[in-house]
């Protein structure tokens, strides 16, 4: 992180009271703070303009899938800031993509609403796991790591058993994993690529959403992550971009179908949002310096601003809310 990221970091975070401040400068994962029971007065607002570092980032390619601790600025996934209020207490939730981004922000907050959480990620990133496992820990909960490659069938079956086996149960899944790779041209998207893209963002959700239906009780909420791709396609994400207006389709049918059920089923539909899938072949180098500059607050999202819609979407009294797509994307795309 560069001195001029540091020193803009630290003065939002101090904006937010001396107890975040301290906590601001530990380990990303090692929050000094008990967020599920600091109680410290009146939130501060903030301008959204400045509460992060902003574009131009310095180059940094990862071999896929990324690591996201090895990224500069780290993203903020509410490690230091995500405080529970007992919204989830006693839930069972299963979180694809767990490790980062988006459901890892989704993993801590869910922990610290007072749910039991198991994620899963590809193995490489055994390290960003290992890290919400202690969070989810920390926040008094108990953490399911389920390493494996949601392509294959078999394993997305395993999965949905060893996450029911190990929480006793499950009442929300939350279908976040994703792949996405920039190819500017269709002539240079292979079949393996694009037959990867459909496994990971459509087949997987399918497999894991049929095998886990038989134990998901009345009340459970099943949640997508969609993508404003889904709406508006960028010319170079051909194949990723079907596989969100898919995902929001699926939400959308499945929502009528279990509905009756007493199921409901939601999406999220981020904007540009800084996480390891952008700098894993996500977007092409100068996309990736200049990410997220051409949203209304010049700065990409942080998945820890995207937290509280995950817990929103599972949470009881969002009762009446199915078949939605939530969106947050700076002000640009849709919904
Ligand atoms: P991320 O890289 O942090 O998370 C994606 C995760 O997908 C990885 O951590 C990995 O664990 C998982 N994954 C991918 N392929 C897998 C496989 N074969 N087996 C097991 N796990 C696999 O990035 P993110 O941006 O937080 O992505 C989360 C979701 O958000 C994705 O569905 C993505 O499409 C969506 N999304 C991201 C953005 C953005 O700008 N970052 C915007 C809109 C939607
Ligand atoms: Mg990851």
């Amino acid at each position: 992180m560069s001195e001029d990221h540091k020193i803009t970091r630290r003065q939002v975070v101090a904006g937010l009271g001396a107890t975040l401040a301290a906590a601001a400068v530990a380990p990303a994962f090692g929050a000094t703070t008990n967020p599920t029971t600091n109680a410290d007065g009146p939130a501060k607002i903030s301008d959204p303009t400045k509460l992060y570092p902003k574009p131009p980032y310095k180059s940094q390619p990862q071999p896929w899938p990324g690591l996201q601790s090895k990224m500069d600025p780290v993203p903020d996934c509410g490690e230091t800031s995500y405080k529970g209020s007992g919204r989830l207490m006693g839930r069972k939730a299963l979180i694809t993509g767990g490790d980062s981004g988006m459901g890892r922000a989704a993993a801590i907050a869910y922990a610290r609403e007072g749910a039991d959480v198991a994620i899963n990620y590809y193995p490489s990133e055994e390290q960003d796991a290992q890290e919400v496992v202690a969070l989810i820990q920390k926040a008094g909960r108990k953490a399911v790591a389920i390493p494996g490659d949601l392509r294959s069938e078999d394993f997305c079956k395993s999965l949905v058993e060893k996450a029911v086996t190990a929480l006793g149960g499950l009442d929300i899944i939350v279908n976040n994993a994703g792949r996405q790779q920039s190819i500017n041209s269709i002539a240079d998207v292979t079949t393996e690529e694009f037959d990867a893209t459909m496994k990971t963002n459509i087949y997987a959700p399918f497999w894991i959403i049929k095998a886990a239906l038989p134990h998901l009780p009345a009340g459970s909420a099943i949640i997508g992550t969609t993508s404003e791709q889904a709406y508006d396609p960028s010319p170079d994400l051909y194949a990723y971009a079907q596989t969100k207006a898919a995902t929001m389709n699926y939400v959308k049918s499945l929502a009528k179908q279990l509905g009756p059920k007493g199921i409901r089923v939601n999406g999220v539909a981020p904007g540009p949002v800084w996480t390891a899938l952008q700098i894993s072949g996500g977007a092409q180098p100068e996309k990736q310096q200049m990410f997220g500059s051409w949203t209304m607050l010049g700065r990409p999202g942080q998945p820890a601003e995207l937290a509280s819609i995950y817990v929103q979407l599972a949470a009881a009294d969002a009762s009446f809310a199915t078949g939605q797509i939530y969106g947050s994307s700076g002000g640009v795309g849709m919904p």
